[in-house]
């Protein structure tokens, strides 16, 4: 039985009301510049090319994914972005201000849980705010608010090691937004949960992005993360780390599951896994050992 190609819409096409908001993305303000920004490992900037001159602007609460092969400098980008590493040229501005060191007006969540393990779950979300001068009461009253909003109130006094790998990105995300960073930088923030999990955990990242005026800059490496979460896709590749395209995301919001089969998500999936798994990208030659007998040959 042979089956016909499923027709695809062209990844470009936006509905009308999928344009309108990229339009009102459009208009809102920068908050984070990025111009010919580069980065090279070793002595005198001759070494190994992380990523090459790379540009964007990104507007006030836009979600933005950035999606590639392991070792296309997704991290080494986001850490230069919150100041934790030099890049080696170009600049990067958040609010008009070039970038010069960790600030509270960005947030991190990274895949490593990195809670302080002998703190409580209010203790570490009030830790940022007591580090900022916040009386114990204020801090503690803001800390619950965070916690209710991502569905933790109750654990309040659980100590990390009692919780689940969601959870743990949970508080995570509420010590991040408590510090009411503009831009929440995360790196694949997702990548070590359950395919279950990863899916709730999306959905509630989603919900907390509505509620809270913050920016967000989310890496990962899953295609129908990234379809399912980002307004737009940053897609890099490697041998040299780069930009090789930046995509409107076509399929509206609200999102859903539903969603994951209709003819805009598809065709969005097939567009990026086109980019990502590019000839150039699977080249290596596997040499494989032949271990079966003729006969056992797989169809
Ligand atoms: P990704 O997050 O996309 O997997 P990284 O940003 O971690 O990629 O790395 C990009 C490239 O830079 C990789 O080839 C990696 O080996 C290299 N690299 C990352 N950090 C360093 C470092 N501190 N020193 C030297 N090379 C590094
Ligand atoms: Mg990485």
């Amino acid at each position: 039985m042979s089956f016909a190609p499923l027709k695809l819409p062209d990844y470009h096409e936006q509905s009308p009301e999928v344009a309108a908001r990229f339009r009102r993305i459009r208009e809102r303000p920068v908050v984070m510049r990025v111009r010919d920004l580069h980065k090279t490992f070793g002595i005198n900037g001759h070494g190994h090319i992380a990523f090459e001159k790379m540009s964007l602007d990104v507007h006030r609460r836009e979600f933005i994914c950035i999606i590639g092969p392991s070792g296309c400098g997704k991290s080494t980008f986001i850490r230069i972005a919150a100041g934790l590493e030099d890049s080696s040229g170009g600049e990067i501005l958040i609010d008009g201000k070039p970038v010069s060191g960790p600030g509270p007006d960005r947030g991190m969540v990274f895949q490593g849980y990195t809670l302080f393990p002998w703190r409580t779950v209010k203790q570490n979300v009030m830790f940022g705010l007591r580090m900022r001068g916040q009386d114990y009461p204020t801090a503690e009253a803001e800390a619950r608010q965070w916690l209710d909003m991502v569905g933790l109130g109750k654990f309040e006094g659980a100590y990390p090691h009692e919780l689940s790998g969601g959870m743990k990105q949970r508080v995570a995300i509420a010590r991040a937004l408590a510090n009411e960073p503009r831009i929440l930088l995360m790196d694949e923030p997702f990548g070590a949960l359950d395919a279950l999990t990863r899916c709730k955990m999306q959905n509630y990242l989603m919900q907390i992005w509505k509620k809270v005026d913050v920016t967000v800059l989310f890496i990962t490496h899953d295609l129908e993360e990234a379809c399912y979460l980002a307004d737009r896709i940053v897609v890099m590749g490697t041998n040299p780390g780069r930009v090789l395209e930046i995509i409107e995301n076509p399929i509206p919001r609200p999102r859903s599951t539903d969603q994951l089969i209709s003819p805009e998500f598809l065709a969005l999936k097939h567009r990026l896994d086109e980019l990502i798994h590019s000839p150039s990208e699977t080249e290596e030659k596997l040499h494989l050992i032949k271990l079966t007998q003729a006969g056992d040959e797989v169809e």
